[in-house]
């Protein structure tokens, strides 16, 4: 007979993980059922994010990143380092080497907070029921009074360019090349396909951008995503918008890619394409037909606020539900479940889920756009500062993009705070804050920064909502 749990989690990415532990921690017996497996065979925790997404494409990106400050930056630092050269082989094995060290802690902090972990597949097969199956196909069923799903997402397949065994690669092949492909072709200008291009154009790849859609970065301040597409054409990376990929013909070792535009049809020939064009929830299977867990016409799970599904005592969290597909998003969903499930109450502030985009300089973004705010009839009032007016910013060699907020008119309550610039990614967090206690562009400007750092550009960007910014002749005349 199995054991009974009170929660059981599906799936052990950075949702489930977090469910898992968090549910033990409120004193709830747990158990976490992950599918994925090593090539010894045993279990591997981290799902998609420290497996094949968050931390390995960072890995590249840092590495590729000093590549290119070494070879070409350091030389205005007085520093001579001579011929820099990279060894991609071990690139990658540092990579691998992370990827283990993490994947493998989860296992360390399971055991440190009384998680059981079961490796299998697991299915609801009822409303109180999983039943996992082994790598050897025998299955168990553990009864649950709580079960959470956790199951991710997966990369998106197109008809024009489907997957080969290393020309046409997903995301996932695109961690792991031996070495930069001359001429790089990839899908899609979203996040993921912007840093994983511009690691391999770091390394040396002639790197080409096809994107569908006419503007660049849709979902990004308009003044802050003008800048970046300016900042990373200067880089080397050639984006093409309005490129709509429309076939793919695989010959020898190269890759024929047939794209239509503004001037018609197109052909490019690349020695590697990665398909960046988006993730699909992975719910296929994980739920028993007529256990009533219902999905939505994109075929996320359905769920409320606070990600119960429509069967009680089934919840879903992470990239198998609607929002945003972030790491950090599933995470803290995972925390307001486990409290949930444990009595308490929880819910979580969706207007305040910061998005990062790590390339250099990071992009990364808080709350509404100003052109999301004009689109719901709010009347804003926007400062900006340019970090080449930054002492910091001369000082790290990074002086390019700006600090931008966005406050109600009226009110002077934050509704955004938008940075393109280095370290934007951990600049953010203020905005975070701020968004999260409601406060004022005047809060913030108010504020004592230290000095000399890159967060002044956030401050400098706060006083100049109202045309009092210090550091920069202000565009608005001061009251
Ligand atoms: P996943 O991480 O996909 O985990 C789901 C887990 O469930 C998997 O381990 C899977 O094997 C398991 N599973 C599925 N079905 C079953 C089943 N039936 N039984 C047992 N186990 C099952 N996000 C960020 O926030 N920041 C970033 O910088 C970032 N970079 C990214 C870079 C790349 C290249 C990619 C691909 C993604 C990136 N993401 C990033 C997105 C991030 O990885 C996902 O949003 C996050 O992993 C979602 O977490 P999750 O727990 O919902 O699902
Ligand atoms: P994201 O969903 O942010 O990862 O971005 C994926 C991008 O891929 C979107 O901007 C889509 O417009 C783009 N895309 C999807 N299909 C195609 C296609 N056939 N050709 C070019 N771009 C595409």
């Amino acid at each position: 007979m199995a054991d009974k749990f009170d929660v059981i989690v599906i799936g052990a990415g950075p949702g489930g993980y977090v469910a898992a532990i968090r549910a033990a921690q409120l004193g709830l017996k747990t158990a976490c059922v992950e599918k994925w497996v090593g090539k010894d065979g045993t279990v591997v925790n981290g799902g998609t994010c420290l497996n094949v997404g968050c931390i390995p494409s960072k890995a590249l990106l840092e590495a590729s990143h000093k590549f290119v400050e070494a070879k070409h930056d350091f030389a205005d630092l007085g520093i001579e380092a001579g011929d820099v050269t990279m060894d991609v082989k071990k690139m990658m094995a540092r990579k691998d080497r992370i990827v283990k060290n993490l994947t493998g802690g989860i296992a360390g902090l399971f055991k440190a907070n009384g998680v059981t972990s079961i490796a299998g597949t697991g299915k609801v097969i009822a409303s109180k029921q999983v039943e996992v199956t082994d790598k050897d196909g025998k299955a168990t069923t553990y009864d649950a009074d709580n079960i959470v799903i956790a199951a991710g997402s997966v990369p998106v397949e197109i008809p024009p360019a489907p997957l080969t065994e290393d020309i046409i690669v997903d995301s996932t092949g695109a961690l792991k090349f031996q070495e930069a492909p001359k001429r790089l072709g990839v899908i899609g200008a979203g996040v993921i396909g912007l840093e994983l291009g511009s690691v391999w154009s770091r390394l040396g790849s002639d790197v080409t951008v096809l994107e569908a859609m006419d503007s660049f970065l849709p979902i990004v301040d308009s003044a802050i995503a003008k800048e970046t597409q300016k900042l990373l054409k200067k880089q080397g990376l050639d984006i093409k918008l309005g490129a709509r990929v429309t076939g793919s013909e695989v010959k020898g070792k190269e890759v024929v890619v047939k794209y239509t535009d503004s001037d018609g049809d197109q052909e490019m020939t690349f020695d590697k394409l990665i398909v960046c064009v988006g993730r699909r929830p992975y719910t296929q299977g994980v739920v028993a037909d007529g256990v009533g867990v219902g999905l939505d016409e994109r075929g996320f799970i359905h769920v409320d606020d606070q990600c119960r599904t429509s069967v009680p005592g089934i919840y879903a969290i992470g990239d198998c539900v609607r929002g945003q597909m972030l790491a950090h998003k599933a995470s803290e969903e995972g925390i307001m479940v486990a409290d949930i499930i444990a009595g308490h109450k929880a819910e979580m502030n969706y207007d305040a889920i910061p998005c990062v985009i790590y390339t250099f300089p990071e992009v990364a973004w808080v709350g509404m756009t100003e052109q999301d705010a004009k689109a719901k009839g709010i009347e804003v009032k926007t400062g900006s500062f340019p970090f080449a007016a930054s002492g910091r910013a001369m000082a790290n060699n990074a002086t390019e993009g700006q600090a931008k907020i966005i406050a109600d008119a009226e009110t002077d309550r934050i509704l955004g705070v938008h940075i393109v610039g280095q370290h934007a990614g951990e600049m953010i967090a203020q905005g975070v804050i701020a968004l999260e206690f409601g406060s004022s562009a005047e809060d913030l400007a108010l504020t004592c920064y230290a000095h000399p750092t890159m967060s002044e550009a956030v401050h400098e960007a706060a006083l100049a909502v109202e045309g009092h910014a210090i550091h920069m002749a202000n565009r608005k005349k001061r009251k």
